[in-house]
């Protein structure tokens, strides 16, 4: 048997062997990613038998998220993998890509609400069930997590990452990395992620998707980088490069971020697929004349496969030639595809049982998790005790555009869910609370509504965003809700009845009017499959709300962008949101409507007594900061308590605030416990103007509490090692 066919052999052995015995069109065909979809079938079979097609991906337009895609059939898989491993030379399997982004028959919340959650166990576990639900439709990479930072809520794709901080969206990527991939992604229901997009697509200017950025690299370390650089840690399989250029640059093109930051500094060993036609897209970016310079500048910058467009297989042979592009780099991509296709047991396991998906799909325990991490991202904004809701004898109107909402709970990039297993809030609060009249109508927003809302004890107005209000290039130059909801509740204000307002939303909107008119605000996100389950659930208190908002809300477009991480300046002095009277804007607060890890609970909390276990540490050490945090109400509840650093002396600006540590504490009325945090070298240290990562001696000041605001805070100082 041929060394790469032997399972008892390494994978370095097996990668090595096959590239000896591979041509060099088998090498280039390794590199090409083609769209699969019911029209091209025999084409790409063709080119599947050439040996000329190294990837499939499961979709047929460029704005996967926001448009309907292709259903995956698992014969055609099986058939097209057939070709692949027993009618081309080698036998090489292709490896199927989709976007498998928050959920796939069973839809979790967006995931910048699994990031609300601050749990990230639950999004691993989460993870891993979509992982197994998408590996059972012929699914062996998705392209997820996303990982872009982002501090603009008008760009559509904030709700696809993980907030605006780069240690939580670090922890989700991690995490998302592990449930993906497993520890070993040759075991079943495990597949390859796939850590997007490098890097700092979120700030693209505007908000307006796919635009330009301007990131110094002091930024582009310190924020962009260290979701991806936890995500090569935990071993992510690979990493697409992004649309848009950065200082005159496409990332595609940028041999600095591909090669010398992600697969030199980093150590990334996997491989580098592009955006869809982002090769090509360098013709439009005015960096390339046409598609062999395209190619040159892409594949010597360090992508390694090309999705969609194909500029690598028609230009690849010919540059090579030419001298412009070197064998080895070939090789190298070459190498890095097939150790992702081995570590997947691709060849072993090449075909997907036809059967699984009926066993695998949209089982109790996956709508369990989906439930418990959309309540556990739910975000209570405001309460003036008019929750939870009691279930004895009183009329509640469920009115307002989503409450009846099936496709915009699911979210915009959950493609293969099943919409009509979505619960909506009317009917999870007939569900968790049937002994509850419960009022509605059936339109979303019709005086017949507010005419129902008369007869009604209290009233819950399910307001929001539709899916297709966010997402892939669906980017909206105001924040408030959609036009007629705010008018709705100063309507409803007007029958003079307790509101409870729940927002469904993929961004942070700009509710300030509606958290002024309402006696409570819930924001669910998009909360996925079992979203109005986690919402009655929290109404009834149920589940007392714990969720914790993981980007800054905002008063006004104006702010934007406006997040808790901000530099030190140099004016107003250590004024947190540089907003004293004189500062602020002439025409509106400086203020944020709501910060960086606020959230309520039906219980209230207490923070005090900060300590240290040492006042100085030497460059190296660790140490330990805690404090003591107390269940001051009458309800048992969960908080996320938060640390947070400041480096007050440092050879550049730093942020006033870094979040460094979360932890969930469940605590019982009365409860107390002492929460600790571990800082250390990774913690403390941050990239210096020369780009190295350092730690420098001086004073530090560390707060532990609910949200950025906290004031509980102590000092302490690293001192030089010697
Ligand atoms: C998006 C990616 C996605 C790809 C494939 C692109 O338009 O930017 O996030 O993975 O399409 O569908």
């Amino acid at each position: 048997m041929e060394t790469y066919k032997n399972p008892q052999s390494s994978v370095s052995e097996r990668v090595e062997d096959l590239l000896l015995r591979m041509t060099i069109e088998e090498k280039i065909g390794q590199l090409s990613q083609v769209p699969a979809g019911t029209e091209n079938t025999e084409e790409v079979g063709c080119l599947i038998k050439a040996g000329r097609v190294g990837s499939r991906i499961l979709a047929f337009t460029a704005h996967a998220g926001s448009e309907k895609q292709l259903i995956v059939d698992i014969t055609e898989s099986n058939e097209a993998q057939r070709i692949a491993v027993e009618e081309s030379r080698l036998g090489i399997p292709v490896i199927n890509g989709k976007d498998v982004i928050h959920g796939y028959r069973t839809s979790f919340p967006i995931p910048l609400a699994q990031a609300a959650s601050f749990d990230p166990q639950l999004v691993e576990e989460a993870a891993s069930f979509m992982a197994l639900e998408a590996s059972a439709e012929a699914v062996h990479w998705t392209f997820a997590p996303m990982l872009d930072i982002s501090r603009d809520p008008r760009w559509g794709r904030i709700i696809e990452g993980f907030g605006e901080d780069p240690y939580l969206c670090s922890a989700m990527a991690s995490a998302s990395v592990r449930g993906i991939q497993g520890e070993d992604m040759s075991k079943d229901g495990k597949i390859a992620a796939c850590a997007k997009h490098y890097i700092g697509y979120g700030a693209a200017e505007g908000g307006r998707d796919y635009n330009s950025v301007e990131i110094s690299d002091n930024t582009l370390r310190n924020i962009y980088l260290p979701p991806f650089k936890a995500a090569v840690e935990a071993g992510v399989s690979t990493i697409m490069s992004a649309f848009h250029e950065n200082g005159g640059e496409p990332v595609t093109a940028s041999k600095y971020l591909l090669t010398d930051v992600l697969k030199g500094e980093l150590g990334f060993n996997g491989f580098v697929i592009s955006d869809w036609d982002s090769v090509k897209q360098l013709l439009h970016q005015s960096v390339a004349a046409n598609e062999a310079e395209a190619a040159e500048i892409a594949f010597n910058a360090g992508v390694d496969m090309e999705m969609a467009s194909s500029c690598y297989e028609k230009h690849i042979k010919e540059l090579i030639k030419a001298g412009k592009i070197d064998i080895e780099r070939v090789e190298d991509a070459v190498r890095r595809i097939l150790t992702i296709k081995f570590k997947l047991g691709l060849f072993e396991k090449p075909y997907t049982d036809i059967n699984l998906a009926k066993d695998v799909m949209l089982k109790p325990e996956h709508l369990e998790c989906a439930k418990r991490l959309a309540s556990r991202s739910m975000v209570l904004l405001k309460n003036n005790n008019v929750l939870p809701l009691s279930s004895c004898g009183i009329k509640i109107a469920v009115i307002g555009p989503m409450a009846k909402e099936r496709k915009a709970m699911n979210g915009s990039w959950c493609l293969d869910s099943n919409i009509d297993r979505v619960v909506t809030v009317e009917e999870g609060m007939r569900t968790i609370a049937s002994e509850v009249e419960i009022i509605t109508s059936s339109g979303a927003l019709t005086d017949n509504m507010i005419y129902e809302a008369r007869k009604a004890d209290i009233i819950v107005a399910v307001l929001g965003e539709s899916d297709i209000r966010n997402g892939e290039g669906n980017c909206i130059a105001d924040i408030l809700l959609p036009p007629g909801q705010t008018e709705m509740i100063e309507l409803l204000k007007h029958l003079g009845k307790p509101i409870v307002s729940v927002i469904c939303s993929g961004r942070p909107l700009n509710i300030e009017r509606v958290c002024q008119l309402s006696d409570a605000v819930l924001y669910a996100w998009h909360p996925g499959t079992q979203g109005g389950l986690a919402v009655a659930d929290i109404l009834f208190g149920h589940v007392n709300p714990s969720g914790k908002l993981p980007v800054t809300f905002l008063n006004s477009i104006g702010q934007v962008p406006l997040y808790y991480n901000h530099k030190s300046n140099g004016r107003p002095i250590d004024d947190y949101y540089n907003c004293l009277s004189g500062w602020n804007y002439q025409d509106s607060t400086g203020k944020p409507l709501f910060p960086f890890g606020y959230g309520l609970s039906y219980t209230t909390f207490k923070y005090d007594s900060i300590t240290l276990n040492k006042e100085v540490i030497k460059v190296g050490d660790c140490i330990e900061v805690s404090a003591n945090v107390t269940n001051t109400g009458s309800l048992a509840g969960e908080e996320v308590v938060q640390c947070y650093i400041r480096d007050k002396v440092a050879s550049c600006s730093r942020p006033v605030k870094e979040l460094k540590g979360f932890k969930r504490v469940f605590l019982k009325p009365g409860d107390s416990e002492r929460v600790s945090f571990a800082l250390g070298m990774e913690e403390l240290s941050f990239y210096g103007r020369d780009g190295s990562f350092q730690l420098e001696p001086g004073k530090f000041t560390v707060w532990i509490g609910g949200d950025c605001m906290s004031e509980l805070k102590v000092e302490f100082e690293v001192s030089k090692s010697n």
